[in-house]
């Protein structure tokens, strides 16, 4: 990873993973994606290799990632979905021409129109997106249990009651100030 930048939180879900390069929205938020080479960066560890990124087009998978945010947290909780947003991403949607590509191995990887073609990248997360709020994979919307974070997250566990977006980082820093609020609480009953 370069140096200066905050590393990316990976997850196995595309579009979730996605949102997830701005994290801590309620708090102190991070941009995970704070130049268009960085954008870039992300694109190449999810699959989708580009090889140049215009200020432009970043600023166009920003909204992509803010509408995403906004439609998954408004299905997570089962409010109406935001039009405009839902707009945006039907529009990245229909934007990109990125085709299915299948592998000798049998994997499935995405073949864009050209090298530098943003676009087509955005309208595979953009599907993605659009697969998971429409219910059609098997799991569950959710918000992150962390105040400071709430991020939309898609729970795929065998319970469904997955509570954090991420375990190693949400998660961890629950069970952290669980600890302490215990050994305070420990404390007080000693004296
Ligand atoms: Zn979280």
């Amino acid at each position: 990873m370069r140096v200066g930048f905050p590393d990316f939180r990976l997850g196995n879900v595309l579009a979730t993973s996605f949102t997830g390069t701005l994290s801590e929205r309620h708090g102190d938020a991070v941009e995970r994606i704070p130049t268009p080479q960085r954008l870039v960066d992300w694109l190449a560890v999810n699959g989708l290799a580009v090889d140049s990124c215009t200020t432009a087009q970043l600023d166009l998978a920003r909204e992509l990632r803010e509408s995403i945010h906004a439609v998954a947290t408004a299905a997570a909780v089962g409010d109406a979905l935001p039009a405009s947003a839902v707009h945006v991403i039907n529009d990245r949607s229909a934007q990109g021409r990125a085709a299915a590509i299948l592998t000798p191995e049998g994997n499935r990887q995405w073949r864009l129109s050209s090298a530098s073609r943003v676009e087509d990248a955005l309208s595979v997360i953009a599907a993605d997106a659009i697969s998971i709020i429409a219910g059609e994979r098997d799991g569950r919307l959710a918000l992150c249990a962390s105040p400071t974070c709430r991020a939309a997250f898609f729970d795929t566990s065998q319970s469904r009651t997955r509570k954090w977006c991420d375990m190693n980082t949400c998660g961890n820093r629950q069970k952290k100030a669980r600890f302490k609020a215990n050994q305070g609480k420990n404390g007080r009953s000693a004296e």
